[in-house]
């Protein structure tokens, strides 16, 4: 018998899992996951929870759920990954693998700034973990007046628009509550705009002003004084606040740093369009936890899990592995009032206007605000729990497709 083991059953171990018990023969391939946490988390379900839209509940479901029938399920720490005797230890046990398939994610890791943890939970929130968003619901519902900072304090981050996200329903949820003239909300980021990319920068940039959210860009996060309540950059500005929302540095699972396997952030070196390791013979990795330069976005989970599993499936059966993997990720951007904006790119195109995923019939909106969008980040909850993570396929190529794009670029 041989093993295929599947190291984290997040997103995208969970995914991988249910694809490759139908492309593998049972009695010749034993496919073992191991996961520390029974509970499985939509995290694109956080973001909603401080504003009291969706409560935690809605966002939790027992990994057990989505194990498939004969891939072996193990609740367990893994605590060292060795690819030279191509060997997995855990808590409890060791496991010897043919194939390796690393999607340990990534985390937040607030002790990287000096002060941050000072008054986490306090006037200090985040909604990048669970309690976290649950205790800034509490916060924010508290909240009558005064300056609501948001601060990223490094990229690269999972889900690069929620900080955007949280801007625009934060004007939206003290709009309705009869606030906002009170409360002023400033985004405090380390990029030069909005948004990374110049086309989306320019429109979500513009909607920031349009809700009167300031933006300050270029912001190198040096240390947080708790007691005072101000951010200071390492050029020495300083920026008050009342309510920080924080994104902390994200760094790859402890694991992978402590196995001597990560770059200095704790993420594995990618084959970006294989997604083999750069590094290790017979291991793949997907998710947040590889160092591709495309989003860490559950959509790109996803498409990466396509690639990994055609990829592996053709190595088991002595082919070359295919460079399918394009970069290509997709996220819904809740903007508010009901409404969401759409972005669909890769490594080569940044995102564009247009209709997705049918050209000139959508029914979404890229980089255009609709209610079809916003139902469709909301229906994405049902998508992802009964479709994405039992293996089913969705109606989406992995790879991104220009039809239906307006490459404004070139006009
Ligand atoms: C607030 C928020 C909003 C988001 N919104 C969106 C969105 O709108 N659209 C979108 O596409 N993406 C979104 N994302 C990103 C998306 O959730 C992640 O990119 C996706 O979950 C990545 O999947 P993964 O499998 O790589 O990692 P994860 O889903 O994080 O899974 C990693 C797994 O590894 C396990 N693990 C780690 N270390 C160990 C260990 N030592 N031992 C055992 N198990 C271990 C963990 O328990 C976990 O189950 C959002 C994320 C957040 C936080």
């Amino acid at each position: 018998m041989k093993n295929l083991v599947i190291l984290g059953s997040g997103a995208a171990g969970t995914m991988v899992a249910a694809k490759m018990r139908k492309k593998l023969a049972e009695n010749e391939w034993k496919i073992t996951v191991i996961d520390r946490d029974i509970k499985h988390h939509y995290q694109p379900g956080w973001l909603f929870v401080p504003f009291g839209i969706y409560t935690l509940a809605d966002c939790i479901k027992p990994k057990t759920d989505f194990v498939p029938r004969g891939v072996d399920f193990v609740l367990d720490e893994i605590t060292n990954i060795d690819p030279a005797a191509k060997k997995v230890t855990t808590k409890k046990g060791s496991y010897s693998y043919d194939w390796l398939v690393v999607s340990t994610g990534c985390r937040i890791a607030p002790d990287e700034i000096d002060g941050l943890t000072d008054d986490w939970g306090g006037a200090i929130h985040n909604f990048y973990t669970p309690d976290g968003a649950q205790a800034l619901c509490g916060a924010m519902h508290n909240f009558k007046k005064g300056r609501l900072v948001f601060n990223i304090a490094e990229m690269p981050i999972k889900c690069p628009v929620a900080p955007l996200e949280f801007v625009y329903m934060a004007d939206w949820f003290f709009a309705k509550r009869g606030l906002r003239q009170n409360i002023e909300i400033e985004l405090v980021t380390p990029l030069t705009g909005a948004f990374t990319k110049s086309v989306a920068n320019a429109v979500l940039g513009k909607l920031c002003e349009e809700k009167n959210i300031k933006i300050t860009p270029n912001f190198v996060i040096d240390s947080v004084d708790a007691g005072g309540k101000t951010l200071s950059s390492v050029t020495g500005d300083e920026i008050p606040y009342d309510l920080l929302v924080s994104i902390p540095p994200n760094l790859g699972a402890q694991v992978i740093i402590d196995s001597e396997i990560a770059d200095p952030m704790g993420y594995m070196k990618t084959n970006k369009y294989t997604l083999k390791s750069e590094e290790y013979e017979n291991v793949y990795i997907l998710g947040d936890a590889t160092n591709v330069p495309t989003s860490k976005a559950g959509s790109v989970a996803h498409f990466e899990c396509d690639v990994v599993c055609d990829n592996l499936f053709r190595e088991i059966n002595g082919e070359e592995a295919h460079p399918e993997f394009d970069g290509h990720s997709n996220c819904f951007i809740v903007t508010g009032y009901d409404k969401a904006s759409l972005i669909d790119f890769n490594y080569e195109v940044e995102p564009l206007p247009g209709m997705y995923p049918l050209p000139g019939v959508g029914p979404f909106h890229l980089l255009g605000e609709s209610k079809m969008n916003y139902w469709g980040k909301l229906m994405f909850r049902w998508v992802y729990f009964n479709l994405m993570l039992k293996g089913h396929d969705l109606p989406l190529e992995p790879q991104m497709y220009m039809a239906g794009k307006n490459d404004i670029r070139k006009k």
